[in-house]
Order: C-alpha cells, then sequence, then structure tokens
C-alpha cells in the first residue's frame, strides 16, 4: 500500500490522503475526513483493477489512526463527491453498499451519477459528431469511441442522496464552491484551512478541458472563470489538497501559472490558424503523435482553446459553405479572423 498522508486542519480535525491506483499509471486520492458529525470521505476512486481494495484498506488503515481497532466502515456518515469523473466516483457502489453512507453531489453532475447509462450512449453519440468535424479519420475515431465506451463501463447508475443545493451550498463544517470548467458540476470543497480542489487545480500539469459543445458547463471560459471565482473564495486557505498529484501550499500561485500556460495555449492557437487546419492537426501539433485514451484528451483539449477562440470570433470556419444542406460528417477548417 502507498503511504497514506495525515493533515490537520487549523482546528484540530484530522484529515488522510489516501492514494488508489485509478488506471495503470494514474493515481487519484480519496480523502477521510474526521468531522464533527463523524468521518466523511471525499471521492472514491475508480472501482478498476484493485482500486476497490485498496480504496478500503486505506480509509480502515486512516480510521484506525484516529479510533484504534473500533473503526468500522459504519462510521462513515457521507460521500461527497467533487466531481463526476469515473476516476473519483467508481467506488461509490462498494462503499456505499458497505457502510450505508450518504451521497451527495453537484445537481449538475446529478444526471451522471444517476443515469449513468444514459449520459454515456448521449455522450458517445455527441463525440462521434464531434471527431467527424475536429478531422478524425474513421478507423481513429472508431478506436477513441471504443476507448471512451470501455472506461465508462467500469460504472453503474447509483442513487443521490443529496446535492448541495438542497443544503445552501454547506454540510456541517463543508462548504462547497461551484467551479464548472473541467466538469459541469465541480466543486471545491472547503473544511477549516483546507481547500478540497478535485481536478479544478492541481499542482504540475493544467487540469484537463474539454469544449462545451460536447457537454455543457464545461469549457475554457466556464473553468477560467472558476478559477477567479476559486482565488477570492479561498481567502485563509492553508493547503489544497487535490485528486491527484502534490499538495498545493500557494494556491495563488497556481492559480496564476495555470491562468498564464492557458494564456500562452490561446497564443500558439491562434498563431497555427494562420491558414485553414483542423481540430485534430492542432492537436498533433501541440502534443505530438500521443496514443490510447490520451489521443482523446489531447483532441479535447485543442478543442477547448478552439472553441473559446471561435466563441469570440477570433477563429472563423473557412469552409462554412459547405455545410448547407448537408447531414454528412465532414472536417471544420478554422482560420483565424
Ligand atoms: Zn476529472
Ligand atoms: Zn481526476
Amino acid at each position: 500500500m502507498k503511504e497514506i498522508r495525515g493533515f490537520e486542519t487549523s482546528l484540530g480535525a484530522h484529515v488522510y490522503q489516501i492514494p488508489v491506483e485509478a488506471f495503470p499509471g494514474l493515481w487519484s486520492y480519496a480523502y477521510l475526513v474526521e468531522s464533527g458529525n463523524g468521518f466523511v470521505l471525499i471521492d472514491s476512486g475508480s472501482g478498476f483493477g484493485d482500486a476497490n481494495q485498496e480504496l478500503v484498506e486505506g480509509i480502515f488503515a486512516a480510521g484506525n489512526k484516529i479510533l484504534g481497532e473500533d473503526f468500522s466502515l459504519i462510521d462513515l456518515s457521507h460521500v461527497i463527491i467533487t466531481h463526476g469523473h469515473i476516476d473519483h466516483i467508481g467506488g461509490l457502489g462498494e462503499i456505499v453498499s458497505r457502510s450505508g453512507a450518504l451521497v451527495g453531489v453537484h445537481e449538475l453532475d446529478r444526471h451522471t451519477l444517476v443515469n449513468y447509462e444514459e449520459r454515456r450512449a448521449v455522450l458517445s453519440r455527441k463525440l462521434r459528431k464531434y471527431l467527424s468535424e475536429a478531422g478524425v479519420d474513421d478507423e481513429n475515431k472508431e478506436n477513441l469511441l471504443g476507448l471512451y465506451q470501455f472506461t465508462k463501463q467500469l460504472f453503474h447508475s447509483i442513487n443521490v442522496d443529496f446535492c448541495y443545493e438542497d443544503l445552501g451550498m454547506q454540510l456541517g463544517e463543508f462548504k462547497f464552491l461551484h467551479v464548472p470548467g473541467h466538469c459541469p458540476g465541480h466543486v471545491v470543497i472547503r473544511f477549516h484551512d483546507i481547500l478540497f480542489c478535485g481536478d479544478h487545480i492541481l499542482s504540475d500539469i493544467t487540469p484537463h478541458q474539454s469544449p462545451e459543445e460536447l457537454m455543457p458547463f464545461t469549457g475554457l471560459d466556464h473553468y477560467l472563470k472558476s478559477l477567479d471565482a476559486v482565488e477570492k473564495w479561498s481567502y485563509g486557505v492553508r493547503i489544497a489538497l487535490c485528486g491527484h498529484k502534490q499538495v498545493i501550499t500557494d494556491l495563488t500561485a497556481r492559480i496564476a501559472e495555470i491562468r498564464a500556460a492557458h494564456i500562452i495555449r490561446l497564443e500558439q492557437v491562434w498563431d497555427f490558424f494562420s491558414y485553414p487546419q483542423s481540430i485534430f492537426t492542432l492537436a498533433q501539433t501541440l502534443f505530438g503523435s500521443v496514443n490510447g485514451y490520451n489521443a482523446l484528451l489531447a483532441i479535447e483539449e485543442a478543442g477547448a482553446h478552439v472553441e473559446y477562440l471561435y466563441q469570440r470570433g477570433n477563429l472563423v470556419i473557412e469552409n462554412y459553405d459547405q455545410l448547407d444542406n448537408s447531414d454528412e460528417p465532414m472536417t471544420f477548417l478554422y482560420k483565424r479572423q
């Protein structure tokens, strides 16, 4: 088992960071928090491979540090989810069935948890169209859709007990701020002087962006506004604990770095479209020849930046005259205005 790190809040409550290998090479964190009303789990790993076993062992190891051998999973009162991505929700079924804990999520990600199979089918269809317009050839497209469907098969719909809005964005000592962008219903969670960031802010990579065209409340515009909102909301936060990577001790500086990285990327994208080209070609130029799921992430990331410039009229679709009167899949060629 990887090391479980412990933290103490300004008011003396214990927080434990539980590492779970969500997918080969991708480590996610769940957090066990000792609150005034019992134990609360934040996020739940992916449910893939040994992830559930690592999660449960980690919860016991952390709980035992506080209660000794008396800790039991039924001491968990709530599981609160930062956002509805598979590497954060995949262990919910296992935890809820063994603990009876109540599950909370933001209302914009509730649909993902409650109607997962339907969401997957609808998104798959949208993604197919999007990949065509991005300029991905048929063989590549089928491979990417296959990968997308495989990872989504890991989860089955689960009941949600409450949404944060229903509670006035506060559960006991936990306070929630909606930060759409990386995921529609993403929240950051404040507990005393610790901020749980999920994937909204990460220490040494910029969190993944995808175009709002695929899913409302994602997209770079929402994301950048949410960065501003967190910066204002986090006054007095001492450390930020994230869904992956390292602990952040200077949140303001990290937010500034992420913002600057997107501005540089937007300039790169603007430079790239001096003549008509596709999102797929842009993704290859920005990220090289990446394979597997990373290829899908690269196209979404490139597409989110194209969308941001297109929304503002900085880019136009050069071959728009071919769009008229046709439902056939076609590649959009973007060019700067
Ligand atoms: Zn995520
Ligand atoms: Zn994640």
